[in-house]
Formats: C-alpha cells, sequence, structure tokens
C-alpha cells in the first residue's frame, strides 16, 4: 500500500502567499512516491485566507482544513495539524515559503530510510533581520546552560516526524504553553539533520513581534529548566555570607565603627533589588502552573474540511 504524507501548515492571515505556497507545493508533492495530504490549519486569520482554503479544499480533496474559533498562536496550530494528521510521515512548515518545498523529497527520502526525527536547521535566515538572530543565539545560549535537554540552535518550525513521533506528541505532550520543536527534539528516536537556506517571506508581514519573542523565550525557560527556582539559595547563602563577614568586621572594630549611612542604604537597596528578581522568577513559575491547572484547551476547532 501507497505511504501517505501529511504536510501540516499553520496559516494566519496568509491571503498574500497562500495561492503561491499551494501552487510550488502541489508541484513538490505530486512527484514525491508517498500519496499526500496537505493539512491547512486556520489560526483565526481575519483576512481572506479562509475563504481560499475553503475553494482550495473544494477542488482538491488532497487538500484538508482545520479552522479554529479564533487565534490561539503557531504552536497551537502547529499540533492540531499534527493531531488531525493520518500519515506516516508527516511535516510541519510554515504557510510564507520561507520553508522551501524543494526540500519535501529529501525529508521523504530520510522517512523511508527509517529516520523518525528529521530536524530542518537553517543555515542563514536573511529576513530576520540581525536583532532577531542575536536574540536568537542569545536565546539557545541560555536555556542550553540552564536546562537539561539540548536545543539545536538554529531548529526551525520546520521538520519531519514520523507517525509514532507523531502519536507521542498527540498524546503525552499536551502542555499549554508548548514549545514543539523543543519537544521534538527531546523525545528521542532515530534522529537526522537536513540543512536548508531560509528564504525571505514571499509576501506579507512576520506575526511575530519581538515582544511576542521575548515572552515566549521566557515562558521556554521556565518549561524547560528549574534552575533559576534555585537562584534564591543562592542568593540567600550568599546573603549569609556577607552577614557574617559585616558581623565579624563590626565586632573587631567596636566602638571605632564609622556610621555608615552609604553602606545601609546602597545594602538594603541591592538586597532588596535581589529580593524581588527572586519573587518575580517565582511569579513566573507560578503563572504557568496555573495556566497549566486551569487545563484550558489549546486551540479551539471551529469548522473542517476534508477530514474524515
Ligand atoms: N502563524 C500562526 N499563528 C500565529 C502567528 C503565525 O499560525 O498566531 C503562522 C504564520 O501564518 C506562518 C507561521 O506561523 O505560517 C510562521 O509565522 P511568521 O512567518 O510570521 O513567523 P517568522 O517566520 O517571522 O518567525
Ligand atoms: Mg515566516
Amino acid at each position: 500500500m501507497e505511504k501517505l504524507l501529511s504536510v501540516v501548515v499553520s496559516v494566519y492571515n496568509e491571503e498574500a502567499v497562500l495561492a503561491q505556497f499551494y501552487e510550488e507545493t502541489k508541484r513538490v508533492l505530486d512527484e514525491i512516491p508517498w500519496d499526500y495530504e496537505l493539512l491547512f490549519v486556520n489560526d483565526g486569520s481575519h483576512d481572506g485566507s479562509l475563504r481560499i482554503l475553503e475553494d482550495l479544499a473544494g477542488q482538491d480533496e488532497h487538500v484538508k482544513l482545520v479552522s479554529f474559533s479564533r487565534n490561539f498562536g503557531h504552536e497551537s496550530a502547529m499540533i492540531a495539524g499534527i493531531d488531525y494528521s493520518s500519515g506516516q510521515g508527516i511535516i510541519c512548515m510554515d504557510a510564507d515559503l520561507q520553508h522551501p518545498p524543494a526540500c519535501i523529497p529529501k525529508i521523504v527520502e530520510r522517512l523511508e530510510a527509517g529516520f523518525q526525527v528529521i530536524n530542518m536547521v537553517r543555515t542563514r535566515n536573511e529576513s530576520a533581520g540581525w536583532f532577531k538572530n542575536l536574540a536568537s543565539s542569545a536565546f539557545y545560549k541560555v536555556i542550553n546552560i540552564l536546562s537539561d535537554v539540548k536545543f539545536e540552535s538554529n531548529a526551525s518550525d520546520f521538520f519531519g516526524i514520523s507517525r509514532h513521533v507523531a502519536d507521542v506528541l498527540k498524546y503525552n505532550y499536551r502542555e499549554k504553553v508548548r514549545f514543539l520543536r523543543g519537544y521534538v527534539q527531546n523525545v528521542g528516536f532515530k534522529k537526522t539533520t537536513i540543512q536548508y537556506e531560509a528564504g525571505i517571506r514571499a509576501a506579507g508581514e512576520s506575526k511575530y513581534s519581538i515582544r511576542k519573542l521575548f515572552q515566549f523565550s521566557v515562558n521556554t525557560i521556565v518549561c524547560f529548566s528549574n534552575l533559576p527556582l534555585k537562584l534564591g539559595i543562592y542568593a540567600g547563602a550568599m546573603a549569609a555570607l556577607l552577614g557574617l563577614l559585616v558581623m565579624v568586621y563590626t565586632l573587631f572594630t567596636r566602638g571605632g565603627a564609622p556610621s555608615g549611612y552609604a553602606t545601609i542604604v546602597v545594602l538594603i537597596c541591592f538586597m532588596f533589588a535581589i529580593l524581588f528578581v527572586l519573587v518575580g522568577i517565582i511569579g513566573e513559575y507560578i503563572a504557568i502552573l496555573f495556566t497549566e491547572l486551569k487545563d484550558r484547551p489549546i486551540y479551539i476547532v471551529e469548522e473542517t474540511k476534508n477530514i474524515k
């Protein structure tokens, strides 16, 4: 029996590129030795994207559509695509053609060869700009120091996985605060990487602002490392040591001790600063704990097309 490839594409206000994306991707998919489904997840677009996708699903039975009730974010869209996919191999990619469809046959080859996780590593990312690139490499440095699990620094949301891995993600990685790329790299299995050059966005604008990316980075660090929580212990030990030194100093200079107004003010400010930062860190963990505890859905589907 012919194998089925599921190509999962998240779409948020991409009316400007969808037609081009569909054409280019279809051309490549028609050539591969597997049957395929092109599964679009409409993440609450408020432009013409949904109409375009509905039309495509009407004309072409390979095109499947899952449409959310509102915008839930890229992470939610990707896992929804994986949840609804039925292929023996699954590829996640963006709709803006930054993830070249021309790489799909190479991923299928690796799947055929028995690899279960195929990480697509970008060799350069021209469109991101120097600040995003710098911030991205800083983020990976920090997380690789703090976390037990290791992250490939140029990994992207472009990857191929086997049905087995998809099922693990579908049934066992149901966190609400999500980082799919991190899970994919850390589920184990037979892995390989393929390099690709990230193109520039074919049309439309990037949906990720710097602020969103920063919050995303903080959340990911909190979700993958408990180390920041333990900073309080080190800070406490250091404060105790400092207290001890000052005490010894005071005892030995009894009578002649200086009035020390400036020292006291500086010390109080410094200590409170550390304390508040630590409280803030605990706050980040509690916020995530609270989100997970509420157990709200990762996404809500409003409509599907061509999905059995
Ligand atoms: N996307 C999404 N939901 C969102 C934001 C983005 O599904 O809330 C999709 C978007 O349509 C695109 C992919 O995620 O297919 C990557 O987004 P974008 O190209 O804006 O990010 P960048 O490449 O700039 O990091
Ligand atoms: Mg993009």
